[in-house]
């Protein structure tokens, strides 16, 4: 397979950790017989310190004749007194409407040799390994009208909470998609015994999943989901929701591996083209000092050849490779308990190399 790559380093630990993950795509290619061709962006403060512009024409253009985008991450402390529009998380926001990335993805799969970290037990926690599939482009974040207004003589203010027929059916089948190259279980989850935009999100699910009659799709309210998550997270495989609840259910749902920086994401749209970044920030304080945990993107690597490529067998390697090395009690300081050692970025990249 031949694909094009775009690192976006960002700041702060972005550029470590993109190099890093860079040579495990490397090696997954050497391994799996692929051609990675890999170009490299600016975006964030660094973009704004050689531009002027936090995503520069360049940048986006590149993005667009791209297969897939691998971001490190942007912000830090140079920036925080910019102006709106000069802000780092700037270029973010853009990049994702420029290219129409309505669908945020949230994995969660509990790494077991960190279990301890976590304030579950251990027997609810074994296998856990679920997508939450948020739509991020519309609903109550987006609706108009949304104001401050007079409501029967006192001060009052409105959201609007809007679906259409077409940012539904997408979304759905998106995730159904995802479904097929995972455990074939779909959970939509709205609160249809409330909200009239959620008996259309159920109505529209049930037909949608009548295009596929290998997926089995159920329906969960949406308090319900939130309890169901704490009390037996290994019951869901994919969860589809809108924007708001898969807001609140993603960060909840991180929370259960207990080790927040381990954590991938992706933002796709339909032509399967996808933003993939940890969930971390740049974390400038430890920039440059080589204690930056790579993991969380090379995981953000695997969801790539996974959901862009549909390289699901190179994808489970990564996985496996991570979990290994965890086994083993490599160590960044991060996730390192006092009395063990910590290695460095490019240490524990190469003991996931060695492991895979
Ligand atoms: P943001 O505002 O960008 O969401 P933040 O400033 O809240 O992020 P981070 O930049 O993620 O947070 O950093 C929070 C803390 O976690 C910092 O002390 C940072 O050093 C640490 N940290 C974050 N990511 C990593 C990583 N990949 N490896 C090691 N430490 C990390
Ligand atoms: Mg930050």
């Amino acid at each position: 397979m031949e694909k094009q790559i775009l690192l976006l380093p960002g700041d702060g630990i972005g550029p470590e950790i993109i190099a890093e993950t860079k040579r495990v795509l490397e090696e997954i290619a050497r391994l799996y017989h692929h051609t990675f061709q890999f170009v490299e962006g600016r975006i964030g403060g660094d973009a704004i310190d050689a531009t002027g512009s936090p995503l520069p024409e360049e940048t986006l253009d590149l993005a667009k004749g791209s297969d897939a985008i691998l971001l490190g991450a942007v912000g830090g402390p140079k920036w925080d007194g910019n102006a709106p529009e000069k802000r780092p998380e700037k270029g973010l926001l853009q990049i994702r409407k420029a290219l129409g990335l309505y669908a945020n993805l949230r994995p969660v799969r509990v790494l077991k040799p960190l279990m301890g970290a976590s304030t579950l037990k251990e027997e609810v926690l074994a296998d856990v390994d679920l997508l939450i599939v948020r739509e991020l482009t519309g609903g109550l974040y987006f609706g108009e009208p949304r104001e401050r207004r007079q409501i029967n003589g006192e001060d009052g203010a409105v959201d609007t909470l809007l679906y259409t027929r077409g940012e539904i059916e997408r979304i759905v089948h998106q995730a159904f998609q995802f479904a097929r190259t995972r455990k074939k279980r779909v959970v939509s989850v709205d609160k249809a015994n409330v909200l009239e935009s959620s008996r259309l999100w159920r109505e529209i699910a049930d037909e949608v999943a009548r295009e596929y009659p290998d997926v089995t799709l159920s329906h969960m309210l949406v308090d319900n989901a939130a309890m169901q998550l704490i009390r037996d997270p290994r019951q869901f495989d994919v969860i589809v929701t809108e924007n708001l609840f898969g807001d609140i259910l993603s960060d909840e749902a991180s929370m259960i591996t207990g080790s927040l920086g381990l954590l991938p994401s992706a933002s796709m749209n339909t032509s399967k083209v996808g933003l993939f970044e940890p969930v971390h920030g740049s974390a400038p304080d430890i920039a440059g000092t080589g204690a930056a945990n790579p993991l969380a993107t090379i995981l953000s690597a695997a969801m790539m050849l996974q959901y862009s490529f549909g390289l699901a067998d190179e994808a489970k390697a990564i996985e496996v490779a991570v979990d290994r090395v965890l086994a083993q009690g490599v160590r960044t300081k991060d996730i390192a308990k006092a009395s063990e050692n910590a290695v460095s970025t490019t240490a524990i990249t190469n003991a996931v190399m060695e492991a895979l």
